[in-house]
């Protein structure tokens, strides 16, 4: 068989905030890692011919892992943004995406994005939703590790909205209807998202962009695509 050395070689080491369903989450019935971005980089990784090891960093762990080389790339619903893009490289975009609010369904004040001054809101670490809210005028901000810490902080009155991406607050709203949420329409942001890979594997980056434009061009993304948001 091939030495050890070149089948170590052939592991993509991916790293993941298991936290964000229906892009990554862990589901108690079942050992692996479940959703649309651990579907995509699997495939990724079968179109490049390499084994995909996932690894569960926090989210604003991720970007570190990538300068410290224990990772060789990360996907967990990250945002492309001129910030990030001064310490790794980005994928193309493989999703559209941008941040909504999520209020308790009996919420009468909080209609839109200018009605949060004066309120409360709590937002995931190290994520464009934080960076966004602390832009807003006399919002006081509570960071915590995952949005569903933050929808829990929602629930016990300790916040009076949650800001976060689009799709994972509709799937959010969509599982827990009859608990007392709901989703507002106006969106604050429009974001793309794309795979971060350490800054200096251009290489990397090429091959990552080759194997997502097959996928595309073979149906696969849009099977993926169908199989979590059902179109
Ligand atoms: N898209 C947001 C960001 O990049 C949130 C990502 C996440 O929480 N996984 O900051």
């Amino acid at each position: 068989g091939a030495p050890a050395a070149d089948k170590q070689a052939k592991v993509l080491k991916v790293g993941s905030s298991i936290d964000f369903p229906p892009f990554e989450f862990q589901d108690e019935t079942q050992k692996e890692y479940q959703g649309f971005d651990m579907d995509l980089i699997r495939a990724i990784g079968k179109e490049m011919g390499r084994e995909v090891e996932i690894q569960n960093l926090g989210f604003d762990g991720l970007i570190p892992a990538l300068q410290g080389k224990s990772i060789d790339v990360a996907i967990s619903g990250m945002t492309i943004n001129d910030e990030r893009k001064a310490n790794v490289l980005f994928s193309d975009p493989y999703y559209q995406s941008g941040l909504t609010m999520v209020v308790r369904q009996d919420e009468e004040a909080i209609k839109k994005f200018s009605d949060l001054k004066g309120k409360k809101v709590a937002v995931q670490i190290g994520t464009t939703s934080a960076a966004e809210v602390k832009k807003l005028e006399g919002v006081t901000v509570t960071e915590l590790n995952t949005p569903a810490d933050c929808f829990m902080e929602l629930k016990a009155k300790g916040v009076d909205a949650v800001v976060n991406d689009r799709p994972v607050n509709d799937y959010f709203i969509t599982k827990n209807a009859a608990q007392g949420v709901k989703v507002l329409d106006e969106k604050l942001t429009a974001e793309d998202y794309g795979i971060a890979i350490n800054k200096d594997n251009a290489e990397l980056q090429k091959e990552i962009n080759a194997a997502f434009k097959k996928l595309k061009e073979n149906g696969e993304y849009d099977k993926i695509f169908a199989k979590w948001f059902g179109e």
